[in-house]
């Protein structure tokens, strides 16, 4: 199956990460949102990963784009 980008996020992928309320590796479900950082502009939207543990429901986002 090929993936389409649509704009609309994918269903969540299950993944073990280290989680730091947790304090071991837990499984996250790991999400990508689009979120604009400046309100004025719709076109100066970043790509976000959303990683959202299962155990704490503890949310950790990161910009993809870090540079
Ligand atoms: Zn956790």
């Amino acid at each position: 199956m090929s993936s389409t980008e649509s704009g609309i996020p994918a269903a969540s992928t299950e993944t073990a990460e280290d989680c730091e309320e947790c304090g071991r590796e837990t499984v996250h479900a790991v999400t990508v949102e689009l979120r604009a950082e400046n309100p004025d502009s719709t076109f100066s939207r970043e790509p976000y990963r959303v990683s959202e543990c299962t155990v704490c429901e503890t949310e950790t986002t990161t910009r993809m784009n870090d540079v």
